[in-house]
C-alpha cells in the first residue's frame, strides 16, 4: 500500500485512531475472504478495492474535488444517485459496519441504538473515515426514527441535508416523495453549480441501470447448483457498489460474471453440488460487517441471495429509460424508489412474500432473518416473515446481533444446529 499519510492528514483524520482501524482490517480480510478456497480469479479487483479502501479511492475523490467536483455522502438506497451523477457529482455510501468509534458516538447518542447509526456517528466524531471527511454534503432521510433523530445530532458536526421519505405508499405519499426528489435535485444543482439536463439525466439513469443490471446478472448466476461464487464474495461486491466509480465497477462485475458463466457451464462451483443453500434477509450489512455470512459459510452452507439493501433491495428494479422531460425522468426515479420494500413502510407485506419467492427461485433450503440489535422496523417485521415462512413451510432462523464478536460462538452453535436440522 502506498503511503497516504499526507492525504489523511490533510483530510483532518485522527491518524492514531485511523491506524488502529486500518491495522485491524487485513487479518480479518485474510480469514474471511482470502482463505476461501476456489475463489473466482476476477475477485482480484474487488480484493484490491478493499486493500486500498482508504487509499486509491480516496485519492480519486480528492482529485475529483480538486477539479471542482462535489462528493455526496448517503446512508440509504432511497437517495437517488442518478441525480447526483447527472449534475457531475459523486455519490458515496457512508453506512458503517464496525464498532470502532462507538465510545465517541455514545457521548451524543443513547447506548441502546442500532449499531449502524452508532457506527457512522462514531466515524464522524472520531475522524477516522476519509469518505466522511471528503463529503461536501451528507444526505440523511427520515426512514427510521433512530436515523432521523441522529441526523439532527450529526448536523452539529457536518453539512447535513435530510430527505423526507414516506411511511406508506398511497397517492399522497407518492406526491410527497416526488416533491422531495425534485427538492433534492435543486439542492444538488446548487451544490455543484450544474443544471441537470435531459441528456445528462438520461445518461446517469443508464449508467446506474447498467450497474444494477451487472448486479442482477451476478445474482442470476448464483441460482446454479453448485453456485460459482460464495455468498461472502457476492456480498462484498454488493457493498463495494456503494462507493466505487460507477462505470469501472460495472465493467469489473461484468468481467467477473463472464468468468462465472464459464464456471457454471463447466459445473465448477465454490462448494460441492448439493451444499445447503441459504437466503439471508433483513437489515443492511455495511462493510466490513461480514460476521453472520462468515459463520454461515464456515458451517457447511452457502448463501445464494441477500434480501438486504446491500443486496437485491438495491438492484432488483431498474428506472425506465424512457426519453422525456427532466420532470418525467424524476418521476420515474421517484416511482422506482417507492417500490423498495424497506421495513420502515407500513404496510409492507410484499417483503415477506418476496423472501418466500427468493427461497423458491434460488433453490434454497432455509432462510436466515438477520436483524441488527435495536433495529425496530426489521425486528418487528420478523413477525410477518415468520408468518409467511410457516405458511409456506420455509425453515427460518432468526438472528439478532450487533458488530461485536462476543456472540460469535453462540451464533455458530445456533447456525450449525439450524443447518443440521435442514439436512435432517
Ligand atoms: S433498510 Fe431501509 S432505511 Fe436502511 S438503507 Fe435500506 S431502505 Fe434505507
Ligand atoms: S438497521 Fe434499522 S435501525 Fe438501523 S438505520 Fe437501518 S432501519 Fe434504522
Amino acid at each position: 500500500m502506498a503511503d497516504w499519510c499526507q492525504m489523511w492528514e490533510a483530510l483532518g483524520l485522527n491518524l492514531e485512531a485511523h491506524d488502529q482501524l486500518l491495522n485491524a482490517l487485513p487479518p480479518i480480510y485474510q480469514e474471511v475472504y482470502l482463505d476461501q478456497e476456489n475463489r473466482p480469479e476476477k475477485m482480484d479487483y474487488f480484493d484490491l478495492v478493499v486493500t486500498e479502501i482508504h487509499g486509491l479511492r480516496i485519492k480519486e475523490l480528492q482529485d475529483i474535488k480538486s477539479n471542482g467536483g462535489k462528493i455526496v455522502g448517503t446512508f440509504c438506497v432511497y437517495v437517488p444517485e442518478e441525480i447526483v451523477l447527472a449534475a457531475g457529482g459523486t455519490c458515496i455510501g457512508l453506512c458503517g459496519g464496525v464498532d470502532v468509534g462507538a465510545d465517541e458516538a455514545e457521548k451524543v447518542l443513547p447506548r441502546n441504538i442500532c449499531p449502524l447509526i452508532k457506527s457512522f456517528m462514531g466515524f464522524k466524531l472520531s475522524r477516522i473515515c476519509p469518505y466522511f471527511e471528503s463529503c461536501d454534503v451528507v444526505v440523511g432521510e427520515t426512514t427510521c426514527d433512530g436515523k432521523k433523530k441522529a441526523f439532527e445530532v450529526l448536523s452539529d458536526f457536518t453539512n447535513v441535508y435530510v430527505m423526507e421519505t414516506p411511511q406508506r405508499k398511497e397517492e399522497s405519499d407518492r406526491t410527497l416523495w416526488f416533491s422531495e426528489v425534485k427538492r433534492f435535485k435543486e439542492m444538488i444543482e446548487d451544490l455543484t453549480g450544474n443544471k441537470i439536463t435531459e441528456e445528462g439525466l438520461m445518461e446517469a439513469i443508464r449508467k446506474v441501470n447498467n450497474k444494477r443490471k451487472a448486479l442482477q446478472r451476478l445474482a442470476e448466476l448464483r441460482k446454479a447448483d453448485p453456485p460459482p461464487i460464495s455468498g461472502k464474495d457476492a456480498l462484498l461486491i454488493e457493498q463495494i457498489a456503494f462507493y466505487d466509480d460507477v462505470e469501472r465497477f460495472t465493467q469489473k462485475v461484468n468481467e467477473l460474471c463472464d468468468e462465472l458463466e464459464e464456471r457454471v457451464k463447466q459445473g465448477v462451483g465454490v462448494v460441492p453440488k448439493g451444499t445447503t443453500r441459504i437466503v439471508v434477509s433483513g437489515t443492511p450489512m455495511a462493510i466490513p460487517n461480514w460476521k453472520v455470512p462468515h459463520i454461515i459459510e464456515t458451517s457447511g452452507a452457502v448463501i445464494v441471495a441477500e434480501e438486504l439493501c446491500t443486496g437485491l433491495r438495491y438492484f432488483q428494479d431498474l428506472t425506465p429509460e424512457a426519453n422525456g422531460s427532466v420532470e418525467a425522468m424524476l418521476k420515474n426515479i421517484a416511482e422506482r424508489h417507492i417500490g423498495i420494500d424497506c421495513a420502515v413502510y407500513t404496510p409492507n407485506t410484499e417483503r415477506a412474500e418476496k423472501v418466500a419467492r427468493l427461497f423458491r427461485e434460488y433453490g434454497a433450503h432455509g432462510v436466515v432473518h438477520y436483524v441488527l440489535s435495536f433495529c425496530d422496523p426489521y425486528a418487528v417485521e420478523s413477525y410477518q416473515i415468520e408468518k409467511v415462512a410457516k405458511k409456506e413451510n420455509i425453515p427460518l432462523l432468526k438472528i439478532e446481533t450487533d458488530y461485536s464478536q462476543e456472540d460469535v460462538g453462540q451464533l455458530k452453535t445456533r447456525v450449525e444446529a439450524f443447518l443440521e436440522m435442514l439436512k435432517g
